[in-house]
């Protein structure tokens, strides 16, 4: 059987697998990766920003996914991506799947701190 038809390449890549081939079923509204079929279901977590993980891992030490996504009730999806994101700013470190503020991070976060309070 295939659906193949009903399927439309979207622009994210894959969490699991990071392939770029991930397709939106249409009939679900899901993504799924076509490389390793990992299901993406579609975002209903909140949004969750770099500023906000940058404090949650400042306040808590070192975090692995599954604290950060209860702490902060965001989607894998969209956390796995603003954690990437952060990574390659370098400002969070990931070792052996646990995270934590680089030294870079810190002084990120404290001037973002700044700017919320305004001075
Ligand atoms: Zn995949």
């Amino acid at each position: 059987m295939t659906n193949r038809r009903s399927l439309r390449f979207s622009k994210r890549t894959c969490p699991i697998c990071g392939s770029n081939e991930v397709a939106r079923d249409e009939s679900k509204g899901d993504l799924l990766c076509t490389n390793c079929g990992h299901l993406i279901v579609r975002d209903d977590g909140r949004s969750v920003g770099k500023f906000e993980i940058a404090q949650t891992v400042k306040r808590n030490g070192k975090m692995d996914f599954a604290a950060l996504k209860n702490a902060t009730g965001a989607s894998d999806s969209q956390l796995y991506s603003v954690i990437q994101n952060m990574v390659q700013m370098n400002i969070l470190n990931e070792i052996g799947g646990t995270y934590s503020l680089t030294k870079k991070g810190r002084r990120w976060y404290r001037q973002r701190l700044g700017q919320e309070w305004g001075y």
